[in-house]
């Protein structure tokens, strides 16, 4: 499986690792390189087939301006500058397609004094000393279209996803779906796509007001070919993509557009999924966690979009501090005579990773 060009695997590995990171968002991605810093082992696990959570799902090619030390910085850059930093640096393995299930409690076979915990997940068990759980809003998954079944076309030309713009250079790209990712998509790809319809089944969009009328203008300037309300009836193709009828969805009038990519925009189906059944104490669907990132369970902290407590803000930013916070709290549960405070990295370098650090 590959991320921003680098290969990650869904086979597991069968170590006991410091510290197992649930979700490889930007908060999980830093917890790994915070359990680095500490010279604690650590592994990242996510269901989706690539990581960076929300930025690389929902919003890859938009700028953040407000992570600290990036005067503005587009989303996706963010990712692979935290991968470099964390999975690189450290030599991370991180597990794709892979969901967290449940844990079990353990006897360490090191040291049958104290316990580990099994991570039971939907491809086999991970043991660890720790976890850490970034999971976001839970695990991600696009929503499917209503009445048509888009399965056999998927890794045909169906995507759900925009990983790379270049994947549309120069194709002629059918985007299905009436709210802001739909319409933004439409936005960015303009000047990526041969050509561009946006279908939608109703008349009206829901995205935010300049989108629709840049969109409008696109489609008036000839750009865009605006299908609403249509909707898709079948789709043709020898092997790939190569059509879409499509049908009024009052007249049920059909029409045939010639089309080489489907971009489904439908929004993402955010659960806690798995996560609901763990005895965790969950408030309005997020984690309770206390000023030291503890959860209610043993050997289990938590950090990111996925935590609430007095104060809470969701920003990549404060996730990134509340990760800091535990690990050092993981890596003291596994050696308690090591020190909360971390060292600074401007005395110690990153420890065993970059050649020519002190
Ligand atoms: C459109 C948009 C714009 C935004 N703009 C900004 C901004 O400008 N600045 C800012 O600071 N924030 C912004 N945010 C919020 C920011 O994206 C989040 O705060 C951030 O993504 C939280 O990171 P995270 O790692 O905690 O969670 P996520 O990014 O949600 O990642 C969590 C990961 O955990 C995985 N996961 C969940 N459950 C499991 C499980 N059981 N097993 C395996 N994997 C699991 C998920 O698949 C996911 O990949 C924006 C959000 C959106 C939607």
């Amino acid at each position: 499986m590959s991320t921003n060009g680098k290969v990650h695997s869904v086979e597991l590995d069968n170590d006991i690792r410091d510290v197992t990171v649930i979700g490889g968002g930007p908060v999980g991605l830093i917890t790994a390189f915070w359990a680095g810093m500490r010279e604690a082992s650590s592994r990242i696990i996510d269901s989706l087939p690539e990581i960076g959570g929300q930025l690389t799902t929902l919003y890859p090619e938009k700028w953040i301006f407000d992570v600290p030390g990036h005067p503005r910085v587009l989303a996706r850059d963010l990712v692979e500058q935290l991968e470099r930093q964390s999975v690189e640096q450290f030599d991370v393995p991180v597990h794709l397609e892979t969901t967290a299930d449940r844990v079990e409690y353990e006897p360490d076979p090191h040291d049958p004094e104290r316990q580990i915990l099994r991570l039971v997940t939907d491809h086999g068990d991970l043991l660890t000393r720790t976890i850490v759980i970034a999971g976001g809003h839970g695990a991600f998954e696009p929503k499917k279209l209503p009445g048509f079944d888009m399965a056999p076309w998927e890794g045909r030309g169906a995507h759900y996803l925009v990983g790379e713009k270049a994947q549309f250079l120069d194709k002629r790209v059918m985007i299905v779906g009436g709210g802001d990712s739909a319409l933004d998509w439409v936005v960015n790809l303009v000047d990526t796509a041969r050509s561009i319809t946006l279908v939608h089944r109703r008349e009206g969009f829901r995205a935010h007001e300049a989108t629709i009328s840049e969109v409008m203008q696109d489609a008036e300037a000839g750009r865009v070919d605006l299908r609403v309300p249509y909707q898709i009836r079948a789709v043709t193709g020898d092997g790939r993509i190569e059509g879409v009828t499509l049908f009024h969805s009052e007249t049920e009038e059909e029409v045939e557009v010639p089309c080489d990519a489907i971009l489904l925009q439908l929004g993402f189906k955010t659960a806690l999924g798995p996560l609901k059944e763990w005895p965790l104490e969950i408030e309005r669907g997020a984690i309770v966690v206390d000023p030291l990132m503890r959860t209610s369970m043993e050997g289990v902290w938590a950090a990111g979009d996925i935590t609430t407590f007095d104060g809470k803000l969701k920003l990549i930013a404060t996730g990134f501090a509340e990760a800091a916070i535990a690990v050092a709290q993981a890596v003291h549960h596994i050696r308690p005579e090591s020190r909360l405070q971390p060292k600074y990295s401007t005395n110690t370098g990153v420890p065993g990773a970059v050649e020519g650090q002190a």
